[in-house]
């Protein structure tokens, strides 16, 4: 589903009053693919809540919002498998882990952002930092079109980076 809207005051959190060329809301893995035949001709801005991002002017490029929520819950003898959407909530999806008796994530509560956001920069808070829970990151190659995984090994995580900061990759 794609709305068309121009201010960013409310998808930052700056809050500062610029504008874009055009804002649209990213809900289904189809929605993502429109990235994909712009990214040959054009950059643009993907955003989840906008909590590591500061606009100081009006943006010429199209900024998209990530709102492709959902997760499963699998549990094997020896571990729980969550697959959560990028869009969905970091803070709620550690509450709502708290809620399923799934414990570990305690630190890296209250982070502000959004799931997808969580292994750009490898989120870490008191000595915890996000790569410890990952087993795997689904992700757009906005060069192939494909829905793609990465083993967590894979993602090359570091302090506050990771394989994800490369421009052709957008986690799903
Ligand atoms: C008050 C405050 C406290 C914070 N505390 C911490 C902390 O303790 N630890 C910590 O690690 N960080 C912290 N941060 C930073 C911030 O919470 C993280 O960077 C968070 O992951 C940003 O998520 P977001 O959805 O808001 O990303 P955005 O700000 O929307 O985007 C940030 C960058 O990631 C890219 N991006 C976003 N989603 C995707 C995606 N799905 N695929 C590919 N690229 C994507 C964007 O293009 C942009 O370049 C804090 C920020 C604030 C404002």
């Amino acid at each position: 589903m794609v709305f068309r809207l121009s201010s960013l005051k409310p998808l930052h959190t700056f809050g500062l009053n610029h504008t874009a060329e055009s804002i649209s809301y990213l809900a289904t893995p189809s929605d993502f693919q429109e990235l994909v035949g712009l990214a040959l001709n054009t950059d643009f801005i993907l955003l989840g809540s906008g909590s590591n991002v500061v606009f100081l002017e009006d943006i010429s490029i199209p900024v998209f919002i990530n709102r492709f929520y959902g997760k499963t819950l699998e549990e094997t003898n020896d571990a729980y498998i969550v697959k959560v959407n990028s869009g969905e909530n970091w803070h709620e999806f550690v509450v709502w882990c708290l809620d399923h008796n799934i414990n570990g994530f305690e630190n890296l509560g209250l982070i502000p952002g959004t799931v997808g956001a969580s292994p750009v920069q490898n989120i870490g808070a008191y000595g915890v930092e996000v790569e410890r829970f990952i087993k795997e990151v689904e992700y757009l190659n906005l060069k192939t079109g494909n829905f793609e995984t990465l083993l967590k090994n894979k993602c090359n995580f570091g302090y506050r980076d990771s394989i994800f900061k490369m421009s052709c990759l957008k986690v799903a």
